[in-house]
């Protein structure tokens, strides 16, 4: 391939183009990326798609490029009908991107070259033991969409089951953006959202354990799945100084708090790095920088956080216990530390209404972000008068989706800034008014709302619910363990973010208060000093 006059200024910087040049120095087996693209259709992904696989390649004499058209031959011998598709080492694997693999997807093809490079799927012993008996074919597809940080997770997931049994599984990433006829015959109405051999059966990001039984059980997915309970086969058991269990602001910050203290730090996310301001359309108030998506901060903090802690993402703590040893268990292995920080965050509160969980991911949604793409041009409902519902409205206006926000009280209570920018919107803001039922036969078609000063119930039509309306701490763990929560469940810590149970650490929204990413991190800082001094000199001993 000739040398390109231009490198893609645009496409990479040079700081990712060093990183990748780097990371590609571990490539092994060359990989062969095959294009495929057709004039007229996705234009300017398959623009794109071509630039950067181009680009991708020059950074490796490993990586080839090869460009089809898609309506020659090999397309039909490789099964490809839409533009732009990449397959990635086509003759050895069936892994492949309908749609270009940007944004978050970027993630989920670069960490998918390395793997097919290097013949390796990594999953756990576990994975591939179950997947060593699976003896039937399996077509898998992740509908993603370009925004959504949960997507690659469950790409990848498919992809390593696709390079561990490439002779009998098939996967697929399909940009629901780019492929809205596909996303729409599916009834899409969220993302992640997986089908296995044809069948729905996951919505949302799932850990690698249950996304393994899945793909074997092709078990149909119904709302409210439950969590993965399975322990690992084998026991496989895990030393440090200290747990962080979340790696959202607070605990990403106690971990490289911890760690520049000299104390080895594990941080256990059941999800992905960031927590909630992951899906934050745009942070204003992180001091120092005026204006910044949600997860590009939380991709800064969470590549300064891997410098100095492990940290393992998608891997939930299914059971805690305190004593001299603090234990946590995950699907993959039990952790010994002499500390906790508890940084579990807050999960988003349902409006508890009829519908709601007949409708999720058909229409009612919690992540603007994630799946706000499929609502242009359509009438949408954001619920909650607060600065989440604002940003999402504001967010969901600008992908041209028509917003009307209903909110139970007479004023709303987002920063006044956020409300100013809604006002020039022109879009209307419903107050006083409680959303009593959720509607329609496969999707949301409408909302019941009732006036709860006249008592006069209306209906509108809308094809989205985006329910904001806050958020309820993930404090069951600490429960569990018996460290005392308030009455809103909220962990009860002192100034230093110490619990009431000794080497036990809290900080960041599941101890309720402002809520702010500064004011998680500052906390997640508190604790994790707290327990430096504590480990060396523990104050519960000095007291008594
Ligand atoms: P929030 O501030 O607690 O607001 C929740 C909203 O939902 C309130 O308006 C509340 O109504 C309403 N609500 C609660 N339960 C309801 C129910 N069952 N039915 C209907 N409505 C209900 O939560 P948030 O907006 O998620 O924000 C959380 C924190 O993050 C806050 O500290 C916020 O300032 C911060 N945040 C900041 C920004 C920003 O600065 N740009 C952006 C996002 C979030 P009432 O008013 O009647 O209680």
């Amino acid at each position: 391939m000739p040398a390109m006059a231009e490198p893609e200024k645009d496409l990479m910087d040079e700081d990712t183009r060093k990183v990748l040049r780097e990371a590609f120095e571990m490539l092994k087996e060359d990989v062969m990326l095959e294009v495929y693209v057709q004039e007229g259709q996705n234009e300017e992904f398959n623009a794109v798609t071509v630039r950067l696989m181009k680009a991708i390649a020059e950074l490796s004499p490993k990586i080839k490029v090869d460009v089809n058209d898609l309506k020659g031959e090999k397309a039909k011998e490789r099964g490809v009908t839409r533009s732009p598709s990449v397959l990635i080492a086509p003759d050895k694997y069936n892994i492949r991107f309908t749609g270009a693999p940007v944004g978050e997807e970027g993630i989920s093809f670069i960490q998918t070259l390395l793997r097919v490079s290097l013949g390796e799927s990594t999953l756990t012993p576990d994975s591939k033991a179950k997947l060593a008996k699976l003896g039937e074919k399996r077509r898998i597809q992740v509908f993603v969409s370009p925004t959504c940080p949960f997507c690659p997770g469950e790409v990848i997931s498919a992809f390593k089951a696709a390079i561990e049994r490439p002779d009998l599984v098939s996967a697929e990433a399909v940009e629901a953006t780019e492929n809205l006829d596909l996303a729409r015959q599916i009834g899409l109405g969220g993302v992640p959202h997986t089908i296995v051999n044809g069948v729905t059966v996951s919505k949302g990001l799932q850990p690698e354990e249950r996304f393994i039984d899945n793909l074997i059980s092709v078990r149909p997915f119904v709302e409210r799945a439950e969590e993965v309970r399975a322990r690992p086969e084998k026991e496989d058991v895990q030393e440090t100084d200290v747990l962080v269990i979340g790696g959202g602001p607070a605990g990403l910050t106690a971990s490289i708090y911890l760690e520049r203290s000299g104390l080895r730090t594990v941080v256990l996310e059941k999800s992905v790095l960031g927590g909630q301001v992951t899906t934050t359309p745009v942070v204003e108030n992180w001091p120092g920088q005026k204006s910044i998506p949600g997860a590009k901060l939380m991709e800064l903090l969470g590549a300064q956080a891997r410098d100095y802690a492990q940290i393992h993402e998608n891997e939930p703590v299914l059971e805690l216990k305190v004593g001299k040893r603090m234990e946590a268990q995950t699907p993959r292995r039990r952790y010994l530390a002499r500390a906790l920080v508890l940084t579990m965050g807050a999960s988003h509160r349902k409006l508890g209404v009829a519908g709601e969980d007949r409708f999720a991911g058909r229409g009612v949604a919690y992540c603007a972000t994630c799946d706000g793409f499929l609502y242009k041009d359509r009438e949408v409902i954001v619920a909650g008068g607060g600065s989440s519902a604002l940003t999402d409205a504001l967010y969901l206006h600008s992908l041209g989706a028509f917003v009307t926000i209903v909110h139970r009280k007479d004023g709303l209570r987002a920063e006044q800034r956020l409300q100013d920018m809604f006002a020039r919107t022109g879009r209307p803001v419903v107050l006083n008014s409680v959303i009593e039922a959720i509607m329609g036969k496969e999707k949301v078609e409408s909302v019941r709302i009732k006036d709860v000063q006249t008592g006069n119930t209306r209906t509108l039509p809308v094809e989205g619910v985006f329910v904001a309306i806050g958020e309820d701490p993930a404090s069951e763990l600490a429960r569990d363990i018996g460290v005392k929560l308030d009455e809103q469940k909220f962990i009860i810590v002192d100034r230093n973010m110490r619990t009431s149970i000794p080497r036990v650490y809290a900080a960041g929204d599941i101890t309720g208060g402002v809520r702010q990413i500064v004011t998680a991190t500052g906390a997640g800082a508190v604790a994790a000093v707290s327990a430096f001094e504590d480990l060396g000199d523990p104050y519960w001993k000095r007291e008594k």
